[in-house]
């Protein structure tokens, strides 16, 4: 079976996981508990667009999911089946911030298959350097993060957590001289941001919103 799973899919799977080993601990009532497991793979199967019945069986192991080792055991069986995010180059980057240096950009360091997006910050200059890939395509936004730490939800995993000021220039359309300011709170930890991220939809709408 070859990779199906988005790390925002699979961040998903884990907080039911997490959910059904809850209800294990605090339901005694067995139909509770089966009504929670069938509900959990549907909400599972939901977040996919088509799934074979082999990724189906797969998936729905989590019914053997009754306590925090069971869940670990499952968790880890879905690992190699997680896509990682379309690679990242150091020519790919250049090209997305023709005007930065993006040598630092942690490259090597980063497991693909644990993001949603390739976030890193240069503290030098205060940038923070966002890729998405929205539409089968990397998109790159580039903008100052303030150094002022508040507690709030983050404009790209949509979780509560420390996060920052990030502003960035959306120029106008046709026009490279005029442009707005855009702001937005995201996470101060990017490794974090990408663990949070159950879902595409805030991240795309950032892009979205930003480009
Ligand atoms: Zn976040």
């Amino acid at each position: 079976m070859i990779p199906f799973i988005r790390n925002d899919q699979y961040n998903y799977i884990r907080e039911q996981a997490r959910t059904v080993v809850h209800t294990h601990k605090t339901v005694q009532d067995t139909d509770v508990k089966l009504a929670v497991q069938s509900l959990t793979i549907d909400k599972i199967q939901d977040t996919f667009k088509n799934l074979s019945d082999e990724q189906i069986s797969h998936l729905s192991l989590i019914n053997n999911v009754v306590d925090e080792e069971t869940a670990a055991i499952y968790l880890s069986s879905l690992r190699e089946y997680v896509i990682p995010f379309p690679r990242v180059t150091e020519q790919i980057l250049s090209a997305l911030f023709p005007k930065s240096k993006v040598k630092n950009a942690p490259i090597q360091q980063t497991e693909f298959t644990r993001i949603s997006h390739f976030s890193w910050e240069d503290p030098g200059t205060q940038k923070r350097y966002i890729v998405a890939y929205p539409d089968h395509k990397h998109i790159g936004i580039e903008g100052t993060f303030s150094t002022r730490t508040v507690h709030g939800v983050c404009a790209l995993c949509n979780h509560h957590g420390p996060q920052r000021l990030f502003t960035a220039r959306k120029n106008h359309q046709g026009n490279r001289d005029t442009y707005t300011k855009k702001g937005n709170y995201i996470c101060v930890d990017t490794v974090e941001c990408n663990e949070r991220m159950t879902s595409l939809h805030y991240l795309h709408e950032f892009v979205q919103r930003m480009t």
